[in-house]
């Protein structure tokens, strides 16, 4: 048995089997290529999920986790440290949102804009009104808690654990006439609408400036939150610090997550200035929410993706990204924006050329039945060709 076969079986003896795992070890990373535990080097176009937004162990980011850790790694929420007022400070200033609730993943930000929606109606139309439907699309995805799943509009993930939470109504996304409907079925009793700009996990699907219009209008018109789930497209992912911006509208609250430490956990809760003063003393809290060390790598993901003209890149780099893909024989069409990148292939199994790719050394995703790209940030056009050099490879073999 080589180190990778027994580490599986380690592995595999000691947690439940709750995920399909490629069969490989990382043992540590550099820049934008990860090496397993033979030595084997995989250019990576997952970075965790978007989650290494900075790659792997960027000097920066390390620096600011390290002397953190050194200097405070926790404490409980009743006290206040330095680097999680810098941390929120930075993120109000970047997004203009008011204040944020601080929590470790991105279903514990959509449970926070859930709470904060049903007690925002709760405490503005009375217990009476039982105004706590929560509107969200077919094929989204916004977690895997209990609450989370009970908003995610895909069947596949409600399998074995019903009953759940009630007061969800899901509408065919970028069908107006289907939102309008189901606001008129739920009339006055409908607290929020909860979408993403563009569905990750149900297969990197944009969503259509006008329906998104069509929400915004029918929410400021119902005095209805817009909470738009940006836990994959945001932290600069799109070219744009948040995807809502895209689409010129303005949510009253927007979650967010994966790429916003650089690869530790946390998840936020922005609100604007309607709902920033919802959740009061004792209705919310997470014990590790805005951890220091969290926090501090938060710090050094959000002075990178503001610096200079960071976002501008993203941006050349994910047109880049698309225009090299879109040469490739096999590939059918390219989605999604910026950096959050979407193929349609013409014939070939999209997991089975996940799995090539990785024997050959390259790191990539899927999302339904498209392959899925979600690369560091501060990946390089010249990794860029070399990765879909490998793909080209994977994709012109039988
Ligand atoms: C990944 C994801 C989530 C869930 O985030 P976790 O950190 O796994 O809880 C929620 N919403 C969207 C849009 C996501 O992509």
């Amino acid at each position: 048995m080589n180190k990778t076969e027994s580490t599986i079986e380690k592995f595999n003896e000691h947690v439940v089997p709750s995920y399909g795992r490629y069969d490989l070890v990382l043992e540590h990373g550099s820049s934008r290529t990860a090496v397993d535990e033979e030595g084997r080097e995989y250019i990576d176009f997952g970075s965790g999920i978007g989650t290494n937004s900075l790659g792997y162990c960027d000097e920066k980011w390390v620096e600011a986790v390290c002397a953190q850790a050194h200097a405070i790694q926790h404490t409980s929420n009743y006290y206040y440290t330095k680097v999680q007022a810098d941390f929120a400070a930075k993120l109000c200033e970047l997004t203009g949102y008011s204040k944020l609730f601080f929590g470790n993943s991105g279903a514990e930000a959509n449970e926070c804009a859930i709470k904060t929606a049903r007690k925002y109606s709760f405490d503005k139309y009375g217990r009476d009104a039982q105004r706590n439907v929560i509107i969200t699309l077919v094929n989204s995805f916004h977690g895997r808690t209990i609450a989370t799943l009970s908003a995610t509009g895909q069947d596949v993930f409600h399998n074995y654990f019903f009953p759940f939470v009630e007061g969800f109504v899901n509408v065919e996304a970028n069908n107006i006439g289907d939102l309008r409907a189901k606001l008129a079925e739920n009339e006055g009793r409908v607290c929020a609408v909860m979408f993403e700009c563009i569905q990750g996990e149900g297969g990197v699907v944009t969503l259509d400036k006008e329906f998104l219009d069509a929400i915004s209008e029918e929410c400021a018109a119902k005095d209805i939150l817009m909470i738009c789930d940006e836990v994959q497209t945001g932290v600069g992912r799109t070219g744009k610090f948040l995807c809502c911006e895209h689409f010129g509208i303005r949510p009253n609250i927007v979650t967010l997550a994966k790429g916003l430490a650089g690869g530790i956990p946390i998840g936020v809760c922005l609100c604007d200035e309607k709902t920033c003063d919802v959740l009061t003393a004792g209705t919310h809290g997470s014990t590790f929410g805005g951890n220091p060390i969290v926090c501090a790598g938060g710090n050094a993901v959000l002075d990178r993706v503001s610096d200079g003209d960071f976002l501008g890149q993203v941006t050349a780099k994910g047109e880049h990204f698309r225009s090299r893909l879109a040469e490739i024989d096999e590939v059918e069409g390219v989605d999604g924006i910026g950096l959050m990148i979407g193929v349609r292939l013409k014939s070939k199994d999209a997991h089975d050329v996940a799995k090539a790719c990785l024997d050959n050394g390259l790191l990539i995703l899927t999302a339904k039945d498209k392959l899925r790209f979600l690369p560091p940030l501060t990946i390089t056009e010249e990794e860029i060709d070399k990765g879909l050099e490998i793909l080209k490879k994977v994709l012109a073999k039988a």
